[in-house]
């Protein structure tokens, strides 16, 4: 199977190397490229944490033969350069969860998001994997006046899935978070956050240490099926193997049409400011990452040297470091007015890949051909989940990764859905503005 890559073989991707991790982390040591002929019991096509997971599910469950192929360097896409909260839950908010597939399946949906937090944990600590853990929780900051978006989701979470999130009434709001912009707050205890690139490499670690192979540089070109099974070609190598497994993100294989179709790619921005001393602690009194209610959120955290992590927004453009600085540094200043000066070391971006469901979408195309894909910008818990359901089902059968069934490889509408996803961003974002101004 092949069809030609809606943009050229291997688009120009915005560098790692512009990122805050990859400037701070020593090179790693390499995995070779592929060259020749392999086999293998499974083949991953992508080394973020979609298909790393699902490499340390199959070891888990006893598989052996595993091999994975990264286009470019291991953590390169999403997975390596993103702002590093580790928390339970979708892309699809936990309401609209509810209401699409019932109060039992979204339970479990949700629930497993919750056992993957639980599970990156113990990862982390097992494989002993020094990825700078905070272990902080998340803080819900309401941008807006009116407490009902914060009660109804507290209430939401109790009720229907059994998680319980802290009320911050304002005046404490104010003590943990210096900033004239936030009212009262919702606090996820059981949340942290992590350098995601460090941690990418320590899972890529563990699983050749647990035996698969991982080939960084072989940028999977065609599939073609073989037998039972199928045979994956880089440009150097093939791999034969009786399931191959698509986990490209945003970054699209190019190896599957239905596939791909199903994502749009979207750009969103992180920056990372200089060391700022007592003067992070004088605004920030907390180790909790934070995001905030508007549908268009910042998100930021502290960092274990004083720096300040800032991210948000998304667009259908990937756009240069210097500008990802211009307007994140805006934010910040609307945020914190004291960093308006402060200087910015690294600003980059990186694609999400988001189905018009905003669900993952995890199952099986044909038999033996298998896709994990569409974490949009909550992916970090979300594909650890995903790992073991593939995990499950490649050693257990199909049935086994059901749960994500209503969630299917519907078209993305791509060109048309690049324009509608940027149309309903910027009418959220005037809904949002408007909402502030309504309020006073
Ligand atoms: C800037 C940013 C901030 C984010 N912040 C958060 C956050 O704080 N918390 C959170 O939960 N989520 C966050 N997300 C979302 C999260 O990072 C993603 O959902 C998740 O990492 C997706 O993982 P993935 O493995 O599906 O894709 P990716 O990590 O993008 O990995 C796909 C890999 O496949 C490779 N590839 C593509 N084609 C081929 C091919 N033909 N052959 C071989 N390899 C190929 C690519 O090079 C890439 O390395 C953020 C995303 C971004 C971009």
């Amino acid at each position: 199977m092949t069809y030609k890559h809606e943009s050229a073989r291997r688009p120009g991707y915005a560098p790692l190397n512009h990122s805050w991790y990859a400037a701070k982390s020593p090179e790693p040591a390499r995995h070779a490229p592929l060259t020749g002929r392999a086999d293998a019991s499974t083949v991953i096509v992508g080394g973020g944490f979609a298909g790393l997971n699902t490499a340390l599910g199959l070891l888990a469950r006893g598989e052996r033969d595993i091999i994975l192929l990264e286009a470019e360097q291991i953590g390169f896409g999403a997975s390596g350069r993103n702002g590093g909260f580790v928390f339970a839950g979708y892309s699809l908010g936990e309401q609209a969860l509810l209401d699409k597939v019932g109060v039992d399946r979204a339970r479990d949906l949700y629930g497993r998001t919750v056992a993957a937090v639980n599970l990156i944990r113990e990862r982390i600590a097992r494989l002993d994997i020094a990825c700078d853990v905070v272990d902080g929780g998340v803080i819900w900051a309401n941008w807006f006046r009116d407490p009902a978006v914060l009660r109804r989701r507290q209430q939401l979470l109790a009720e229907t899935y059994d998680t319980h999130w802290q009320w911050i009434p304002a005046g404490a709001m104010h003590e943990f978070v210096h900033s004239p912009r936030y009212h009262d707050g919702l606090y996820e205890r059981n949340a942290f956050h992590i350098d995601p690139l460090m941690y990418a490499r320590g899972l890529a670690q563990a699983a050749a240490r647990a035996g698969a192979t991982i080939h960084e540089h072989s940028p999977a070109v065609r599939l073609a099926r073989d037998g039972e099974g199928w045979i994956v070609f880089t440009a150097h190598g093939e791999v034969r193997a009786r399931n191959v497994v698509l986990a490209a993100g945003g970054y699209l294989a190019g190896l599957d049409r239905r596939v791909d179709r199903a994502v749009l790619p979207v750009a969103t921005y992180v920056m990372v400011t200089e060391p700022l001393g007592d003067r992070l602690k004088e605004h920030l009194r907390t180790q909790a990452a934070i995001y905030d209610t508007r549908f268009a959120f910042d998100y930021y955290r502290p960092l274990p040297d004083t720096r300040l992590l800032w991210g948000g927004r998304i667009s259908i453009r990937d756009r240069s470091p210097r500008s990802v600085q211009r307007l994140l540094k805006r934010d910040m200043a609307k945020v914190f007015p004291a960093f308006a000066d402060a200087r910015v070391d690294h600003a980059w971006s990186g694609l999400m890949s988001y189905a018009r469901h905003e669900m993952p979408q995890v199952g099986r195309r044909a038999p033996g051909l298998w896709y994990a894909q569409a974490f949009g910008g909550h992916g970090v818990a979300p594909t650890c989940a995903a790992g073991e359901a593939l995990a499950d089902a490649i050693v257990g059968g199909d049935e086994r990764c059901v749960a994500y069934a209503d969630f299917g490889l519907v078209s993305a509408h791509r060109p048309v859905g690049y324009l509608a996803a940027q149309a309903s961003y910027y009418s959220a974002q005037l809904g949002d503005w408007f909402k502030r101004r309504l309020e006073g």
